[in-house]
């Protein structure tokens, strides 16, 4: 059994939090040895509990933000409490935010001013950024080129481009990470991009409770999950599974700065 991270799942969701130690159990038992939990998805009361949950389990780290399809509600007052929980120990990232001009839950200029809010953000407390991007990859360069990286880095969550997004990102400075996504069976250009992003840049999540890999497809998803995107982006890179695992763990735990395992 390799070990893994999931770089990006959300136990704070009401699909998984009353599960948690389960989750945890079922994740451990796959080689899933941590996890980011993000919040940002919905209300501050869901970054509180995602900072709760890790805080009571060692191997749980959080992200706080606001989600791209919550951005209309990205207030100053907001930011100022993700500022707060941010002193946690525990919060190693700012995010999930970004842009998604495929469903535009929020408007798309909300969603641009959040995400520069949040770029700057995690430049002033100097933490990487986690980034949702969908259907918007050209605003997203732009942005990100006009407000700056923050020097810790970024990570573009759930991969959805094509090869180009990908050249792209690495570009920027972005680590890239895959989700489930990799496995659908219509899924052969995100599959075709893997190959392009540099070994030290590649990251492997769930965002579960969503998007659960084949052949959970459609189920609720859950960390130990992980393991099948990790075997699919093996394949897709014509990778040695050890080499790639201590690759995925030590990109994750750079840019995150976890504990060694
Ligand atoms: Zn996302
Ligand atoms: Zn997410």
């Amino acid at each position: 059994m390799l070990p893994l991270i999931d770089s990006h799942c959300h136990l704070a969701d009401e699909k998984l939090r009353d599960d948690v130690e389960g989750v945890l159990a079922r994740a451990e038992e796959a080689g899933v040895r941590r996890m980011i939990s993000v919040g940002a998805i919905g209300s501050i009361d869901n970054d509180r509990l995602t900072v709760e949950i890790a805080e009571r389990h060692a191997n749980v780290f959080a992200a706080v933000g606001v989600h791209p399809h919550d951005a209309k509600d990205a207030s100053e007052a907001r930011f100022t409490e993700l500022k707060e929980l941010a002193g946690s120990k525990k919060v190693v990232a700012i995010g999930e935010s970004g842009l998604d001009f495929f469903y535009k839950h929020s408007p798309p200029e909300a969603q641009e001013a959040s995400l520069r809010r949040h770029l700057e953000l995690a430049a002033e407390l100097d933490l990487p950024c986690v980034i949702h991007c969908r259907d918007a990859a050209r605003r997203l360069v732009e942005i990100v080129g006009e407000v700056g990286m923050p020097p810790r880095g970024g990570v573009v969550h759930c991969f959805t481009g094509d090869a180009d997004a990908a050249r792209e990102f690495v570009t920027l400075g972005f680590h890239i990470s895959f989700s489930g996504i990799l496995t659908f069976r219509n899924a052969a250009k995100i599959r075709d991009a893997t190959p392009l992003v540099p070994d030290d840049r590649v990251m492997v999540e769930t965002d579960a409770p969503y998007l659960a890999p084949e052949p959970y497809r459609g189920k609720r998803n859950e960390p130990a999950f992980v393991v099948r995107t990790f075997q699919a982006l093996a394949r897709t890179r014509g990778a040695d599974a050890a080499v790639l695992s201590a690759q995925l763990v030590a990109n994750t735990s750079r840019m995150f700065r976890l504990p060694p395992l």
